[in-house]
């Protein structure tokens, strides 16, 4: 097999071969035989780089005792695909005691220095070791196990609730934006849960308030389903946001025929922004873009007050960041709306 991005996916491959081969057979004399098969898998260049070598190292892999129907050769590779199964029912379970927690970082308005929405962050504070797991970790495994799915669910009822009652509370205008993913956004379930926060009964919060943050890379792939799927959710009022721009292909014609209302300019763009004055020119020209197509930009990544100084000098209205604060608890980001809680303005310059 060849190309393949991940060890996960010749794992898949290998386990969709042994599906197809189990498959029972009839033979002449009118019995039915079911045969098993199991894979060894050897990796080039990594376990050798010679056709002899890599069916010697798929051997020695198959010899390996494991209940499994695919083994890797290396030691390494089928510890971690075990930690990563490990962690995948810890995350299931996880999600059932409903154990995740969803943060808010600030989104700030740099002309009157107040808070303007929320990006919902998911945490998982108590992972199977009692250690906070990080997002990048678990994302990925949720992604593949279609945990997402109901994680994705949580975000948007938890986040939603409560920005509809810091609405109530007086609080209003705010946004709270989520992150989706593809294979989210591609379950059939997610348009009738995004719908069901609308109805009556549902959340008290109009739906452009409420936010969904795309990356690039979900719009290469079924581009043509993903444009029904945007123009459905920008008809029922959501707002989409374009989230770490810069990053993929950033072809510029998502921007004039998909229904974005925000581009989210890329930390990697905001980091070297005031060392780089080529990074700087990449930023003023996206901000130069979105300001022709009328398309609001927030930067990301914000954490000290050179990078501010030339985000608000080339017109960025709107910062997250580290600056401007972290990601928090909804009591910390309630305290934060009431004024108790101030936004430091004292970054690590
Ligand atoms: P993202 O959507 O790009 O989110 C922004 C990330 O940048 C967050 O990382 C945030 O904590 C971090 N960040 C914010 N300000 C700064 C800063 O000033 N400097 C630096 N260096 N980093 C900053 P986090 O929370 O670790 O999340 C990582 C990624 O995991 C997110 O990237 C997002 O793609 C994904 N993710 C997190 N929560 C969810 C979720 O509920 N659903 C989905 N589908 N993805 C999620
Ligand atoms: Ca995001
Ligand atoms: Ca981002």
């Amino acid at each position: 097999l060849f190309r393949h991005e991940n060890v996960h996916a010749v794992q898949q491959e290998a386990e969709s071969i042994v599906t197809a081969l189990s498959a029972p057979l009839s033979v002449s004399n009118g019995e039915t035989l079911y045969p098993e098969f199991r894979v060894g898998i050897a990796l080039a260049p990594r376990d050798g780089s010679k056709a002899d070598e890599l069916i010697d190292r798929a051997r020695q892999a198959l010899a390996h005792p494991t209940n499994r129907q695919a083994a890797f050769f290396s030691k390494a590779v089928d510890i971690q695909m075990q930690e990563d199964r490990r962690l995948e029912s810890a995350l299931r379970e996880a999600i059932e005691n409903d154990e995740l927690e969803f943060h808010f970082q600030p989104v700030v308005d740099t002309g009157t220095w107040r808070v303007v929405g929320f990006e919902t962050l998911a945490r998982w504070l108590h992972g199977p070791d009692g250690k906070p797991v990080p997002p990048g970790r678990f994302i990925p495994i949720a992604e593949r196990s279609q945990l997402i799915v109901a994680l994705g669910a949580l975000a948007m009822e938890k986040s939603v609730w409560q920005a509809a009652q810091w609405a109530k509370d007086g609080h209003t205008g705010l946004r709270i934006s989520l992150n989706v993913s593809a294979s989210q956004l591609r379950h059939s379930g997610f348009l009738k849960d995004a719908t069901a926060l609308l109805k009556p009964g549902g959340v008290a919060l109009a739906s452009n308030r409420i936010a969904f943050e795309i990356t690039e890379s979900l719009l290469v792939n079924n581009i043509e389903e993903t444009r029904k799927l945007l123009l459905q959710l920008n008809q029922l009022g959501f707002l989409l946001y374009l989230d770490d721009f810069g990053t993929g292909w950033s072809s510029l014609s998502y921007l004039h025929t998909l229904p974005f209302h925000t581009i989210k300019i890329d930390k990697s763009f905001v980091r070297p922004i005031a060392e780089d004055s080529k990074i700087y020119g990449i930023a003023r020209t996206i901000q130069a873009c979105a300001d022709m197509l009328e398309l609001d930009v927030i930067a990301e990544g914000v954490e000290n007050h050179a990078q501010l100084a030339l985000l608000q000098q080339m017109g960025c209205r709107n910062v997250q960041g580290y600056l401007t604060g972290r990601p928090v608890s909804a009591h910390e980001a309630t305290r934060l709306l009431e004024g108790k809680a101030v936004i430091p303005m004292t970054g690590t310059d």
